[in-house]
């Protein structure tokens, strides 16, 4: 179920294709106004990318990595490993593609959901350390038991592939939908903006507000899109790579909206981690992007630079505040 629905008003005059499938864990819906052959060569792309990323397929490149320690990437897995490491580093402490032990003790990615004790939570949190990846032209090697997860990242680095790909084409406009992050490209034919609704996390197929937007990437990560529930207590599958253990602080969702997808992927990972005082410090520091933050007292921050073009949703009662 894609964590983020776009809504279109009836467009004319210009040709309109749409493909909808399966890939990367999740819906994706792709549709492109003025060039009939686009949808296919995007849905390819997609899929090819999903063979290399998905750290569960015994085929893909990643799999292989983590299984033996090294390997040899393809130029498009290392050039990907490359800009997930400089995101590592760039959000030091919050987003960390080594969770991956941590996010298979914890059972996300089999679903067979377990707590695991503190001497464990204490050695998978000294596992989680992005340095432990060394790249050297397309070698990538593992080192301290170290296995890489991209999974907070993939959707983002389709985003900016298909992009790539638009802006190389004839079409007028597209909004790809890859569940939960959504690229926009051109002009809708009828000249108004793309609407993007923006997921309840109490019920993800409804949205409690949407974004009207030219362009850019809108990445969303929300805790309701994988969780478990333990003596009633609900355990979801951001990791902190501090603690190895899932992300309790009041936050609901994070929407980032950027012209990068890789960094609004990331950074809806790692601001949801931050959690929102030090998201709103992250933010006064590197305003590049913008946010909105949903908490759960009720309460919705959103920066001011998306602001003015947010819409509340019927129903919904929420104290909006703006981020200066
Ligand atoms: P997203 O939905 O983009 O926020 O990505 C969440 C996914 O990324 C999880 O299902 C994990 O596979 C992985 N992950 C969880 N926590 C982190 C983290 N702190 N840094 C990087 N990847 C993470
Ligand atoms: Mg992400």
């Amino acid at each position: 179920m894609p964590a983020i629905l776009f809504l279109l008003s009836a467009c004319t005059g210009e040709e309109k294709s749409t493909a909808s499938f399966e890939a990367m864990d999740t819906e994706m819906i792709l549709t492109v106004y003025g060039d009939g052959s686009a949808c296919e060569k995007l849905k390819n792309k997609v899929i090819e990318l999903d063979r290399i990323l998905d750290v569960t397929d015994t085929e893909s490149e990643i799999y292989r990595l983590n299984d033996s320690g090294s390997a040899e990437l393809s130029e498009a897995s290392a050039d990907i490993l490359q800009k997930a490491l400089e995101l590592c580093a760039q959000l030091d402490g919050a987003f960390d593609i080594t969770v991956y032990p941590a996010v298979t003790a914890w059972g996300f990615t089999t679903g067979e959901y377990r707590v695991p004790d503190e001497d464990e939570l204490k050695s998978l949190a000294e596992r989680i350390d992005h340095k432990n990846v060394g790249l050297s032209g397309n070698t990538a090697a593992l080192s301290a038991d170290a296995q890489i997860d991209l999974g907070a990242v993939a959707k983002g680095f389709a985003a900016d592939e298909l992009l790539g790909i638009l802006k190389d084409g004839k079409a007028a406009a597209a909004v790809l939908n890859l569940g939960g992050t959504v690229a926009l490209y051109g002009k809708k034919p009828d000249g108004s903006r793309f609407k993007v609704g923006i997921a309840d996390p109490e019920d993800p197929a409804g949205y409690f507000g949407y974004l009207e937007r030219d362009s850019g990437v809108i990445a969303t990560s929300g805790g309701y899109e994988r969780f478990f529930e333990k003596g009633g207590k609900r355990y979801i599958h951001i990791l902190d790579p501090k603690t190895a253990e899932p992300v309790d602080n009041g936050v609901l969702s994070v929407t980032v909206i950027c012209d990068n997808g890789s960094r609004a992927d990331a950074l809806s990972t790692a601001l949801f981690v931050m959690g929102l005082d030090k998201a709103e410090e992250y933010y006064r520091a590197h305003p590049d992007f913008d946010f909105i933050i949903l908490t759960d007292k009720n309460e919705l921050f959103i920066t001011k630079g998306v602001y003015d073009g947010f819409t509340l949703a019927e129903g919904y009662d929420l104290s909006v505040h703006t981020v200066q």
